[in-house]
């Protein structure tokens, strides 16, 4: 027997790979280039939970199930192919933007956490306190680390590329906290910028450097006053929240 399949998208490749891969015959017919059609538009989230919520019905079942078989599809894929794909397990991070959308996520986690699902509620207070937690131990941590560089500007270098990304993550939940559900890390890094009156982009200048492995000392040398003062007034605006 030999199996026909119409359409190489993710779906008509994958069973096609797995039936091949059993000793089936399979053959793949294909109008136009494989994996060019809504396969290669998608933006590659797999996230039941976040899509399909508390759904209970046999399309939810089966998209759940799928979920749960990517960490294993993706390590056989890289096995046979050799081809890194990159898949991670990094969770949906949902923003309720009213309060109709915060009782419907709470609602959400709480079900979703009842069937095992990792998900848990975080209400805007315990943001607030991992904010000011973080922005007290990201300013500790700054002011440690210029000590451990000794003068020496790759190691300062060293320092501002390795704390972006935190730093990032700290401003993105501040904008957060205040309205800005967007995630855009440069709209966050502006935001803190108007509101903490930072002059010369000096908070973009730092989100800028995520992803970034290399920073030339003589940068590292210009930007580290600016992102510590920044920081610094960070703290104080955190600080006011309880007061305000
Ligand atoms: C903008 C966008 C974002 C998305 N984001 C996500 C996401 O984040 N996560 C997620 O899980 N899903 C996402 N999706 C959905 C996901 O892309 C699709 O569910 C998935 O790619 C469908 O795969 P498929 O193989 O069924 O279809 P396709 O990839 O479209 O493949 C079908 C193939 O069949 C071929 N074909 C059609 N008719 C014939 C014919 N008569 N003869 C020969 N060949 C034919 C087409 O040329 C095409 O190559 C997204 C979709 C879009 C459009």
């Amino acid at each position: 027997m030999k199996v026909l399949i119409v359409g190489a998208g993710v779906a008509g490749l994958a069973v096609g790979w797995r039936l091949a891969s059993a000793g089936i015959p399979v053959e793949i017919l294909e109008r136009g280039l494989a994996g060019r059609g809504a396969t290669w538009a998608s933006a590659g989230m797999i996230a039941s939970g976040a899509e399909l919520g508390t759904e209970k019905n046999a399309v939810a079942h089966f998209a759940h199930e799928a979920r749960a078989k990517w960490p294993r599809f993706a390590q056989d894929l890289e096995a046979a192919s050799g081809r890194r794909i990159d898949y991670r397990e990094t969770g949906s991070l949902m923003a309720a933007t009213n309060a109709d959308k915060a009782r419907d996520l709470e609602h959400r986690a709480a079900e979703l956490a009842r069937e095992g699902v990792a998900a848990a509620w975080v209400d805007a207070a315990e943001l607030r306190r991992a904010c000011e937690i973080q922005t007290r131990g990201h300013l500790l941590h700054l002011r440690e680390g210029y000590l451990e560089t000794r003068g020496r500007a790759d190691a300062l270098s060293d320092l501002i590329v390795q704390s972006a990304p935190a730093f990032a993550a700290l401003l993105t939940s501040v904008a957060r906290l205040e309205g800005h559900v967007g995630g855009d890390v440069g709209a966050a890094a502006r935001h803190a910028e108007r509101t903490l009156s930072v002059s010369g982009g000096a908070i973009t200048d730092i989100v800028k450097l995520v992803g970034i492995h290399e920073l030339p000392s003589a940068d590292a040398e210009r930007l580290f006053v600016p992102y510590l003062d920044a920081l610094e007034r960070l703290v104080d605006y955190v600080d006011g929240w309880s007061a305000r």
